[in-house]
C-alpha cells in the first residue's frame, strides 16, 4: 500500500558530509515515517541504521542525526523540539538528547525533518541553513569561543533571528558530558552530544526557515489545537505550578517524596532545601518565566544575580536537575553560586546535571581521603565549597588537572583516581543520574536501570507511575511499561513532554489529551488516519530499535543494573529511611517479560521484533553473532 503524507512533514532529508564538504537532499520516505514517525523515531532508527557498530564516539565514523516531528513548527503547543541523537562518548553506547527553543520549528520552516551530517572536517566550521541555501561556513574565528559569543557571531556574519545550536569550549575540549546548547539557553544536555559536534570540528548550526508547514486539514487542526490550548491553560499544573515555578517545584514533590539527591546521592532529604527550592529563586533571583516555540507553559526559568559576590550573574535557568546537581548534591545552600555554575555550564556547552554530579563524586572521595594531593589539585573540596565547584566548573571545560580526569565522566574518573573510588560512583551505564533518589519510588525509578542511554529520567518521566510500588511486581512493571510506550508519543512528534505527558492535574487528562486529541492532531496534520494504538505501537518499535542498537554493541541483562550506593546502602533520611533498592531482579524478569524480550538474556527475541516489522534487525543482530531466542 503507498503511503502518501499531505503534511506534517516537510519531506526532505539534508546530509552533509563535512569530509568531503558535500551537500546533498533525499526525499522522506514515507512508509519511513508512517513507520517511526519522527524525531527520536528518525533518530534512533538512523542512528542504528548508520552509525557502524566499530564506531569511536569521538571519531570522524559516527553520526549526528537531527530529526524533528511532524507536529514541530506547527501551531500545536510546544512543538519546538527536535532531537539529535549520535553514538555516546560519554556511555560509549547509545547517545541522544532532546531541545528545546526555537531550532526545531525553524529547521522544519526550513524545509527539512531531518539531517544528517557524517565525517570530520579538517578546521572549524559551521552549517548556515537558510531554506533552500546550505552551506558550511569557516568557523575558525569562532573556535575557542563559548555558547553565547558564537551564537552572537554567527548571527551577524548570517541574518538577524537565525536560530542557532552551538557548542562551547565543553563540546571542542571533547569533554564527554559536553551538550549542544539551542538559543543559548536550552540544552540538548545528556550524552555528550556537544563532544560528538566538537570532534566533528562543527562548531554551530545556524538556521533561518521561512516556509509555513503543509497541514493536510487546516481547519480541523486548528480546533484540536484550541482544544488542547485550552486545557493547559485552565490546568493546575500545566498552566500553574509550570509557569510559577517551572520544574524547581519538583524539589519540593521530591522531598515529599523523600528522594532528593543528597551528598552525592547520599541522602533523601535536603536539610536546608528552602535555600535552593522554587519559592527562594522566585523571592530572590527570578526575572521572568520563559518558554519555548509555541509555549504557553512557559517552565523555562530567566535569573539574575543584583548583588553579592555573584552579581552580574545572568542564566536561562536553573531546571531542578541543576538545582539538585550543584545544590543538595554538592551540600551547597548557596543559591547564586548555584546560578553561576548554571551559567558557566550554558556558556562552556556542558551538562549541568552530569557536571554536578562528578563535583559531588570527588566531593565525597575528598571526605572519605580518597581523593588527595597530588590528584586534588590543591582545591579544598569540602562539601558545599561553592568557590571550589566553580572552579572545578572551569577545570573541566578547559581540561585542566583534576577536570581532565572528571571530563571523561565518572567511571573513567574512578578508575584513574583508584582506591576504591567506583564505590562511590554513581552510574547506570557510565551517565550519572539526573536527581531523585532510586530507593524511594522503587518501581518509577527502575527505568534508570533500563534507560538506553544510561541513568535517565526522560524515558519513563510521568505522575501516574509516582504510586506503583504497592502494587504486585508484574503489575507494576506492566503500568510502567504503560507510561514508556505514552511518554515516547511526543518525543516522535517533537513536542514537548511537559504539557502532552507529564503536567496534568489528572491521569485522565494526559490519557485524554494523548491518545484521543493527539492522534487526531496527527491525521489532521498528516492525512494519514493512524490509530491511538498504531502510535503506541510506533513507540514500542522504537524503544526495541534502541534496545537492539546497545544489544549489537554486546551489552546484556547485567548492564540493567543500579549502583550499589542504592542496592546495598540504606537511604540516610526521609519518610522512606532505611530503604534499599531491592526489587531490581525481579523487575528485569517481568520487563524483559512483558517487553518480549528474553528473560535471561535482556535481548529482544525474535518474535518480537518481526511482530514490530523490525525483521532486518532480527536478521543484523544475528549476522553479528548475537542469537536470538
Ligand atoms: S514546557 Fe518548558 S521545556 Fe516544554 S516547551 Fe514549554 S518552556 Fe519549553
Amino acid at each position: 500500500m503507498s503511503i502518501e503524507l499531505k503534511g506534517g512533514y516537510a519531506g526532505t532529508v539534508l546530509r552533509i558530509d563535512l569530509a568531503s564538504k558535500k551537500i546533498w537532499t533525499e526525499s522522506l520516505d514515507p512508509a519511513f515515517a508512517r513507520a517511526y514517525v519522527g524525531g527520536r523515531g528518525f533518530t534512533s532508527r538512523l542512528g542504528y541504521d548508520l552509525v557502524p557498530r566499530t564506531s569511536d564516539p569521538l571519531g570522524p565514523d559516527n553520526v549526528v542525526v537531527l530529526a524533528v516531528g511532524p507536529l514541530t513548527g506547527t501551531s500545536a503547543p510546544s512543538s519546538g523540539r527536535f532531537t539529535v541523537g549520535a553514538r555516546s562518548p560519554l556511555t560509549g553506547v547509545f547517545g541522544d538528547a532532546n531541545a528545546g527553543g526555537f531550532c526545531g520549528a525553524v529547521l522544519k520552516r526550513a524545509g527539512y525533518d531531518i539531517v544528517i551530517i557524517e565525517g570530520r572536517s579538517p578546521q572549524p566550521v559551521y552549517l548556515w541553513i537558510d531554506d533552500d541555501q546550505v552551506e558550511i561556513r569557516d568557523a575558525r574565528h569562532m573556535w575557542g569561543k563559548d555558547v553565547n559569543e558564537t551564537t552572537e557571531m554567527v548571527r551577524e556574519e548570517t541574518a538577524r533571528g537565525t536560530r542557532v545550536a552551538a557548542i562551547g569550549q565543553g563540546g571542542e575540549n571533547l569533554v564527554r558530558f559536553a551538550a549542544l546548547m539551542v538559543d543559548i539557553d536550552h540544552a540538548a544536555g545528556r550524552s555528550g552530544m556537544g563532544a560528538v559536534m566538537g570532534s566533528k570540528r562543527l562548531k554551530a548550526i545556524a538556521v533561518r526557515g521561512t516556509r509555513r508547514v503543509a497541514l493536510y486539514d487546516r481547519g480541523r487542526f486548528k480546533e484540536l489545537v484550541d482544544e488542547f490550548d485550552q486545557i493547559l491553560r485552565t490546568d493546575s499544573r500545566s498552566g500553574g505550578e509550570l509557569l510559577e515555578f517551572g520544574t524547581t517545584a519538583l524539589v519540593d514533590h521530591h522531598t515529599a517524596a523523600g528522594c532528593m539527591n543528597v551528598r552525592n546521592y547520599n541522602g533523601g532529604v535536603y536539610e536546608r532545601k528552602e535555600k535552593i527550592d522554587g519559592a527562594a529563586l522566585n523571592a530572590q533571583y527570578l526575572v521572568r518565566a520563559d518558554g519555548c516555540y509555541r509555549c504557553t507553559c512557559k517552565c523555562d526559568r530567566y535569573s539574575r544575580v543584583e548583588e553579592g559576590e555573584f552579581a552580574g550573574t545572568e542564566v536561562g535557568g536553573p531546571e531542578y536537575g541543576t538545582l539538585a546537581a550543584f545544590g543538595s548534591g554538592c551540600d551547597n545552600d548557596n543559591l547564586a553560586s548555584i546560578l553561576k555554575a548554571n551559567e558557566l555550564c550554558n556558556r562552556y556547552g556542558l551538562d549541568t546535571i552530569e557536571t554536578g554530579n562528578v563535583i559531588a563524586f570527588v566531593m565525597e572521595l575528598y571526605e572519605h581521603g580518597i581523593l588527595a594531593e597530588p590528584l586534588a589539585d590543591g582545591l579544598d573540596l569540602s562539601w558545599g565549597n561553592y568557590h571550589a565547584i566553580l572552579d572545578l566548573v572551569d577545570r573541566i571545560a578547559f581540561r585542566r588537572g583534576l577536570g581532565d580526569v572528571l571530563a571523561d565522566g565518572v567511571v573513567p574518573a574512578a578508575e584513574k583516581i583508584g582506591s576504591g573510588a567506583e564505590r562511590y560512583a554513581v552510574h547506570v551505564k557510565g551517565m550519572t543520574p539526573p536527581g531523585p533518589d532510586a530507593r524511594a519510588l522503587k518501581v518509577y525509578n527502575f527505568r534508570y536501570a533500563v534507560s538506553p542511554r544510561g541513568c535517565d529520567h526522560l524515558r519513563i518521566s510521568a505522575p501516574g507511575a509516582y504510586s506503583l510500588d504497592h502494587l504486585p511486581i508484574l503489575e507494576a512493571a506492566t503500568e510502567l511499561r504503560k507510561w514508556e510506550n505514552i511518554v515516547t508519543i511526543p518525543d516522535l512528534m517533537g513536542t514537548c513532554k511537559f504539557p502532552y505527558s507529564y503536567y496534568a492535574e489528572t491521569i485522565e487528562r494526559t490519557m485524554y489529551k494523548m491518545l484521543e486529541l493527539l492522534p487526531e492532531m496527527y491525521n489532521a496534520a498528516t492525512g494519514l488516519a493512524i490509530t491511538a494504538d498504531d502510535l503506541l505501537e510506533a513507540a514500542e518499535r522504537v524503544v526495541n530499535v534502541e534496545r537492539a542498537y546497545n544489544t549489537r554493541l554486546g551489552l546484556t541483562s547485567e548492564h540493567d543494573t543500579l549502583p550499589p550506593r542504592w542496592t546495598e546502602d540504606p537511604l540516610p533520611s526521609g519518610p522512606k529511611s532505611g530503604a534499599v533498592y531491592d526489587i531490581l531482579e525481579p523487575m528485569k524478569e517481568a520487563w524483559y517479560k512483558i517487553h518480549g524480550w528474553d528473560t535471561a538474556t535482556g535481548r529482544p527475541r525474535r518474535e518480537k521484533l518481526v511482530k514490530l516489522q523490525l525483521d532486518d534487525i532480527a536478521e543484523d543482530l544475528e549476522q553479528h553473532g548475537i542469537p536470538l531466542t
